[in-house]
């Protein structure tokens, strides 16, 4: 009974999958102020010239620059778990795996990215960067990679989390990165967001906003997302890719892939390389997860938005509940976000992915099991995946069918024991959020495609 399916650090994979090379339609463009298409020039202002151009690439693969895989070499290849504890605790006949990316430094699988982010930018001669950060996984990711590639970090952390989460930003400073609470006074779009209103607990959206307003405005700082973007959901796909490996040295292969999906950048790094064989008629579900109280993909509109909340990034389509959308305060931080990736966005809808939207209690609920089967306590995003591979186990046990399921644990929980004590003290609310809000913050977005 194998537990731990690992690979030699050689095996780390020496190219990113590009799922655009195999997706039925080509991706809808970004589109500028004027409503056309922009093109790589127009990013140029706060990106590196690699990056752009994986943003806009067809090519199925992108080679990985040896000192990224350098990098990548301090935790990965990470483990492909058989959760067999947590199988005996459900009595059920399906087999359970799961890829444990908690075991990067920052303790989520953000840094796959952020290493190659901050390598791109060292390379183009940038001294700065600038990003935001809701829950603070990015922020902590981006920081150690900065370290990492000698870079300064700016980094504007949504205020609620600030607060709920004092020990992330002890983390970035540890790793050498300058916090500020969002909004903040550091931008004019901060400081015009609190002129109004002084206690606003600031949001993804108003996050990047200050990010992007701060890269734009120095030749030095170029800026950094940690989801949504092509080129970030490519540095992800070493999670899909190395489980593939790792799938094939016990001989199994999923039938359903699960992870949870914020901006979709874990997701599309688990799924996207399964996606590859889906194209060539292999028959396997990739299932997005995601909150009901932040359901983008399963109750929000598919159309033309700006990613962040002052309208300052090009228009994407994508899944949007409107980018002034105010998320309630749940303790997935990490999927509290108005848009989605605009891949993601476009497979799911060519009916091509599937999502699903699950309640807070429940995800907790399903954490709490997982933690006492398995030990690893995961973050509360990743108990958005492990919910509903849940709930498909103990369908299996319902019909008696032995599928093979996968989900990404996409980090761990440490920093997210208030968020525990509040569900084991019977302190956690469940929201829906109510359609007609949700088609409030959409009347505000801009009418194009
Ligand atoms: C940020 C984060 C997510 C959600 O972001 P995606 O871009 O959708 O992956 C999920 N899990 C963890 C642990 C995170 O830090």
């Amino acid at each position: 009974m194998q537990t731990k399916i690992t690979l030699d650090e050689s095996e780390i994979p020496t190219h990113w999958y590009n799922v655009v090379a195999d997706m039925p339609n080509p991706p809808s463009p970004p589109l500028g102020p004027d409503g056309k298409p922009i093109g790589p020039e127009a990013l140029a202002g706060i990106f590196p010239m690699g990056l752009i151009e994986q943003e806009v690439s067809a090519e199925r693969w992108i080679p990985i620059p040896e000192r990224v895989r350098e990098a990548l070499s301090m935790w990965r290849p990470s483990p492909l778990y058989r959760a067999h504890r947590l199988e005996a605790a459900l009595g059920t006949p399906a087999k359970i795996y799961y890829k444990n990316e908690s075991v990067s430094p920052a303790g989520s699988h953000k840094v796959n990215t952020a290493v190659a982010q901050a390598y791109y930018n060292q390379q183009a001669g940038i001294k700065r960067l600038a990003t935001e950060t809701g829950a603070g996984q990015w922020g902590s990711s981006i920081a150690l990679a900065g370290q990492m590639f000698g870079l300064e970090v700016r980094i504007f952390m949504v205020r609620v989390s600030y607060d709920q989460k004092p020990f992330r930003r002890s983390m970035m400073q540890t790793w050498g990165g300058q916090v500020f609470a969002s909004p903040s006074n550091e931008t004019q779009t901060g400081r015009a967001i609190l002129a109004k209103d002084p206690n606003n607990p600031g949001s993804l959206g108003i996050a990047i906003s200050e990010a992007v307003e701060e890269a734009a405005s120095r030749a030095d700082t170029n800026y950094a997302l940690g989801s949504v973007l092509n080129h970030v959901l490519l540095h992800q796909t070493i999670i899909g890719l190395e489980a593939k490996k790792q799938f094939a040295k016990v001989g199994d292969y999923p039938d359903m892939v699960f992870a949870p999906c914020g901006g979709g950048s874990n997701f599309g790094g688990a799924a996207f390389p399964f996606f590859a064989d889906k194209a060539s008629g292999k028959r396997v579900r990739l299932v997005a997860v995601e909150p009901t109280s932040c359901p983008t993909l399963t109750k929000g509109e598919y159309a033309y938005d700006f990613g962040d909340t002052a309208g300052l990034t090009p228009l994407m389509k994508m899944y949007t509940l409107g980018h002034d959308f105010m998320p309630p305060g749940i303790h997935a931080g990490g999927l509290r976000y108005h848009g989605d990736s605009p891949l993601v966005s476009q497979l799911y809808h060519e009916g091509l992915i599937e999502a699903l939207a699950v309640p807070q209690i429940a995800t907790f609920e399903a954490g709490v099991m997982f933690a006492r089967s398995e030990g690893i306590i995961p973050a509360p995003e990743s108990n958005h995946a492990i919910r509903a591979c849940i709930d498909e186990a103990l369908r299996c046990k319902e019909s008696g069918e032995a599928k093979t399921l996968f989900f990404n644990l996409s980090g761990h929980g440490h920093f997210d024991m208030a968020a525990y004590d509040k569900y084991l003290a019977g302190e956690l609310t469940d929201f829906y959020y109510p359609e007609a809000e949700i088609k409030a913050s959409l009347a505000g977005s801009p009418k194009v495609g």
